[in-house]
């Protein structure tokens, strides 16, 4: 329930320097621009914090146990390889609710939703973490350019994604071929533990990336 969740009420009061252990020697100073909302165990977020060594990246996970472990996994792994995976941290918020506490107008450059929860029956969609409410919000914490990266092995989702994005005004779907060229695609298909066992299972993945207008 909500009163279990300690959030900022506003992104000034985050202490985003005990998040990221080197937060306040960068000069000149970073911010969070890259989040991975619902990470689950923290597969994608580990890869994401290898590929953009110098950019910093936030997964948000509405179980404590989950987001516990992703907490534990990036400590461990900071220990094992000393000065890496400083710009990688994980918060347990609830991200359909908290996000405009968290990042200001404009902070981040990408956002992922990968293998979200597909609430199957008609009467949960509301429950969908891409919906018509939510997407003016996502949009106003993206920059403009700014990409929205979606995978999942739900069909019908999918196609819900596809339509509800195409439908809101600051949203566009890139192409086909900008998809298969960003390096970013081949480790939305199993670098996250679900993506993973899709893979294992030989199961399909829908891909569709959009850009803020
Ligand atoms: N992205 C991960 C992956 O690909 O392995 C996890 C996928 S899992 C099916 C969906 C995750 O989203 C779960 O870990 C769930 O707890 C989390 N989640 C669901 N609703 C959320 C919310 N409102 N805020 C943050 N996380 C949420």
């Amino acid at each position: 329930a909500d009163h279990c969740f300690d959030y900022p009420a506003h992104p000034d009061d985050v202490q985003w320097k005990d998040l990221y252990p080197e937060y306040d020697a960068y000069n000149p100073p970073k911010k969070v621009e890259f989040a991975d909302i619902g990470c689950g165990y923290g597969g994608f977020l580990v890869t994401l914090g290898e590929m953009f060594p110098d950019r910093l990246a936030i997964g948000m996970e509405i179980r404590v146990k989950v987001s516990d472990y992703v907490m534990d996994r990036i400590k461990a792994l900071r220990s094992l390889h000393p000065g890496k995976y400083n710009n990688i941290a994980c918060i347990r918020t609830n991200a359909m609710k908290y996000l405009p506490n968290y990042f200001v107008k404009h902070q981040l450059d990408k956002m992922f939703f990968l293998y979200p929860d597909p609430h199957f029956k008609k009467a949960k969609h509301k429950w969908r973490i891409i919906n018509q409410a939510l997407l003016s919000e996502y949009a106003y914490v993206l920059r403009k350019g700014g990409l929205v990266y979606t995978m999942t092995d739900v069909e019908d989702l999918h196609k819900w994604i596809v339509k509800h994005m195409e439908e809101h005004p600051l949203f566009e779907r890139v192409s086909a071929d900008e998809e298969a060229n960003d390096p970013i695609t081949p480790k939305l298909y199993q670098s996250s533990e679900e993506g993973a066992k899709v893979v294992r299972n030989k199961g399909s993945h829908f891909l569709a990336i959009f850009r803020r207008l």
